[in-house]
């Protein structure tokens, strides 16, 4: 591979899914290079490549990047991700998942970079009319954090158009699971999702896990979701960069494993597997939560050649389970 493809600029790759994604980059012979504000990611979880501490939208920071060295390709995973805040807080969504973004993707065309692989999310599809989702299911997003992550695909489509931008937008089910080598894993401040949650109640760094809402038209009456572990989810990134490097063009893929587990299961789950309780409360349904998203992938499969690993719950959540046993306090 020659050198100028070498180069991958990595936006969030401070966080959860970024700093796993910028050390399999390293481990595939490219070069990542973070930028963060460290608003929510973490110094400690970048470790390869170099670092730039600053926004997304900062043209005078992007400028300089650009310039210092070339980049054949951007990784955007600096998002907001909270669905109930965004619901109390839209303005800070719109201006930092989509309007940042606009002036990131800005910018990369004023410096002739024109590869971009965008983090989307199942949330674009709203309430599911059709399980499992595949690429054509209608997009009714039904809170601002789903609306953002429509909205940048839509830019990124007229960018496209206008300016020969080529991206591939990979919208995740329910990313899940910790680094296996157990360098690297979910530290969310705060922490509002399941798994980690409920292995902080293992860890009884909680009395216990609540658990929203009991009366879904599911098996057990509780949620379901499709958990995909960032394992697989960063080789989809490597499998897109090599579609676009190759110049097979971008695309849009769900990334989920087809298969669902309710909250109850992942509690059951997360007990066997720690050999700790887990005490449970039964609370109200949380707003904007429908009660079933499975994702379909065939499409990542056939154009992609994508295969994910982990297709068992357990063995997401031991891995994330071997990170929070390690790290009770997260990276601090
Ligand atoms: N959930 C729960 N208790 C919690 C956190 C989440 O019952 O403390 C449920 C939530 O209602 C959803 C599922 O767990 O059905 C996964 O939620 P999470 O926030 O992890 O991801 P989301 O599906 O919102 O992206």
């Amino acid at each position: 591979m020659a050198d100028n493809k070498k180069n991958i600029l990595v936006v969030g790759g401070a966080g959860y899914i970024g700093s796993y994604m910028c050390k399999c980059l390293s481990k595939e012979g490219y070069t990542p290079i973070v930028l963060d504000n460290l608003i929510y990611g973490h110094r400690q979880a970048v470790k390869w490549g170099k670092f730039y501490q600053g926004n997304l939208d900062d043209t005078d920071l992007l400028d300089k990047i650009f310039t210092e060295q070339p980049i054949f390709a951007v990784f955007h995973f600096a998002a907001y991700c909270y669905v109930g805040e965004s619901v109390e807080k839209p303005g800070i969504y719109y201006e930092n998942n989509v309007a940042a973004t606009l002036r990131l993707l800005q910018s990369m065309i004023d410096h002739d970079v024109r590869k971009f692989i965008f983090s989307s999310s199942c949330a674009i599809f709203g309430e599911p009319v059709q399980i499992p989702i595949s690429e054509t299911h209608p997009k009714n997003p039904i809170n601002p954090y789903g609306r953002t992550k429509l909205m940048v695909e839509q830019i990124a489509d007229d960018f496209s158009h206008a300016h020969g931008l080529e991206h591939v937008c990979l919208r995740y089910f329910n990313a899940a699971g910790a680094d296996p080598d157990g360098e690297l894993g979910e530290d969310h401040q705060p922490e509002t999702h399941l798994i980690p949650l409920v292995l902080d109640a293992a860890l009884g760094k909680r009395p216990s896990i609540q658990i929203f809402g009991d009366d879904y038209p599911t098996e057990d009456g509780t949620c379901i979701r499709d958990y995909i572990h960032i394992e697989d989810l960063a080789q989809a990134h490597l499998l897109a960069l090599q579609k676009l490097a190759e110049g097979r063009g971008g695309g849009k893929y769900n990334l989920g494993n087809g298969k669902g587990y309710s909250v109850m299961e992942v509690i059951e789950t997360a007990k066997k597997i720690s050999g700790r309780k887990i005490l449970c409360q039964m609370v109200e349904r949380r707003a904007g939560d429908p009660a079933r998203l499975v994702g379909a992938s065939q499409k990542a499969k056939e154009e992609l050649g994508w295969k994910p690993k982990f297709t068992e719950l357990s063995d997401i959540i031991e891995t994330a389970w071997n990170w929070h046993r390690q790290h009770p306090d997260g990276y601090k």
